[in-house]
């Protein structure tokens, strides 16, 4: 049996003392008894130290701000986590019109939202353009027409950018690369000029700004400056060509540590990028930063507890009431979480894997674990806060478990948990 010792990620919001952990002041414990398991925990601390570290290369030296930061809230849209992000200065990346209630629902600044996506439909642009975002990134041709003839019949202008699919290699799981010509991602480099040319000749379309975003969990800063470069050329040409770019958006995607990775320092990274669009004359230029998982990441744990212990012919499982229903990410990616008892124990400790009660056989959460455990124990799932609950579904009509956000010493639901009824109460049956 291989055990691979991948070492746990270092956190801010989450630690253990005397052999029991704890979120900020609260032990985790005590969470599990109070709201039940499975249980999604984020830290308000965690979340606040993420953005504060970007936030902090935002400004220069002499207070100017260089860029912004838009929280990709697709990462977890809890409208708790978004509304503290709000309250921190933040703007928002929506992928769907369903985002983009939320976001309004929080009372985010419309001029605050920038709109991606690669299958816009007429109704989430016009719901967008009545909203009045600060900008719709363009996917393709076709969209750039569809949005026209939307701002058409509304009778009002769309401020949009061009995504460009820069065509490098973002080093990272090939689902969440996105920025490689065989991606279904953005504009196609050698098009992108053309495509500029194109908006700007169409009634109701403003050309506002340039984006790119290569793709998710990347932890080498040389992608970013490669497509970087690449964006700053077209701007360049745009220039010449009498095409005037206000913002450059730079997408999100910097890696998180689950373990065993190390990304840069968000500080640094920024940094890095800030002074190469400096460096090359776009210091005028906004810069808009789309972070989602580097900012909730690590901020959020999911609480499970153990059902069974199933000694195996080849292997032991450890059956949890947590599955791929409330975090899809080990079946979907096969992506290493850290896995750590609640509480310690003065157990022999047993190599398992840790699987949840879905009739799938991906439905694991872990591999390969050496846990010191009996059954009823509480374990929680390290590094969840980001596509986990997102990504959650009712497969088996198991409902989504709660959200809990912890600050200091306080505690507060932030989505209480679905009811089994909640689950089918829309469906019917047929009259005969
Ligand atoms: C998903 C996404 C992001 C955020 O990606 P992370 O890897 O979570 O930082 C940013 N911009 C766009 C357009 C996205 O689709």
């Amino acid at each position: 049996m291989t055990s691979k010792a991948i070492p746990l990620p270092k956190l801010t919001g989450f630690s253990e003392r005397n052999g029991n952990w704890y979120a900020e002041e609260v032990p985790l414990r005590d969470l599990a008894k109070e709201f039940g398991t499975p249980l999604y925990v984020y830290s308000r601390k965690a979340l606040t130290e993420a953005y504060q570290a970007y936030d902090r290369a935002c400004v220069d030296a002499n207070g100017k701000r260089r860029a912004r930061v838009h929280y990709a809230m697709k990462a977890n849209s809890n409208l708790a986590v978004m509304d503290c992000f709000k309250k921190l200065g933040a703007g928002f990346d929506l992928v769907s019109g369903g985002e983009l209630a939320r976001a309004l629902a929080i009372g985010a600044d419309p001029k605050s939202l920038v709109f991606a996506g690669v299958g816009k439909s007429a109704t989430e642009i016009a719901a967008a353009l009545k909203a009045g975002v600060k900008c719709i990134n363009v996917e393709s041709i076709a969209e750039l027409h569809q949005i026209n003839r939307v701002a058409t019949t509304l009778n009002c202008r769309a401020p949009i950018s061009l995504r460009v699919n820069p065509d490098v290699d973002a080093q990272t799981h090939p689902y969440i690369s996105t920025g490689l010509k065989g991606n279904k991602f953005g504009i196609a480099y050698h098009e992108v000029l053309k495509t500029y040319r194109e908006a700007s000749q169409l009634s109701q379309i403003d050309v506002v700004g340039i984006d790119c975003h290569i793709g998710s969990q990347i932890t080498k800063t040389a992608p970013y400056l490669d497509a970087l470069d690449k964006v700053l050329d077209l701007v360049a040409q745009l220039k010449k060509e009498g095409i005037v770019i206000h913002h450059l958006d730079l997408g999100g995607g910097l890696g998180i540590s689950y373990g065993d990775e190390s990304p840069p320092d968000i500080t640094d990274f920024t940094n890095t990028l800030l002074n190469l669009v400096t460096e090359r004359g776009f210091g005028y230029l906004d810069v808009v930063l789309e972070p989602g998982r580097s900012l909730v990441g690590n901020a959020g744990v999911l609480l499970t507890a153990v059902e069974y212990l199933k000694p195996g012919a080849e292997k032991n499982f450890c059956i949890v009431d947590a599955a791929m229903t409330e975090l899809m990410r080990p079946a979907l990616y096969e992506a290493h979480h850290g896995i750590v008892p609640v509480q310690t124990k003065a157990l022999k400790s047993v190599t398992y894997d840790i699987v949840g009660p879905v009739c799938e056989s991906g439905d694991w959460l872990g591999k390969d674990r050496a846990l010191a455990i009996e059954e009823g124990d509480l374990l929680a799932i390290l590094s969840a806060g980001a596509y986990g609950f997102v990504m959650a579904s009712n497969y088996n009509t198991r409902p989504k478990p709660a959200e809990i956000m912890v600050d200091g010493e306080k505690v507060y639901i932030i989505r209480a948990r679905e009811k089994i009824s909640d689950l089918f109460s829309t469906e019917t049956v047929l009259p005969n």
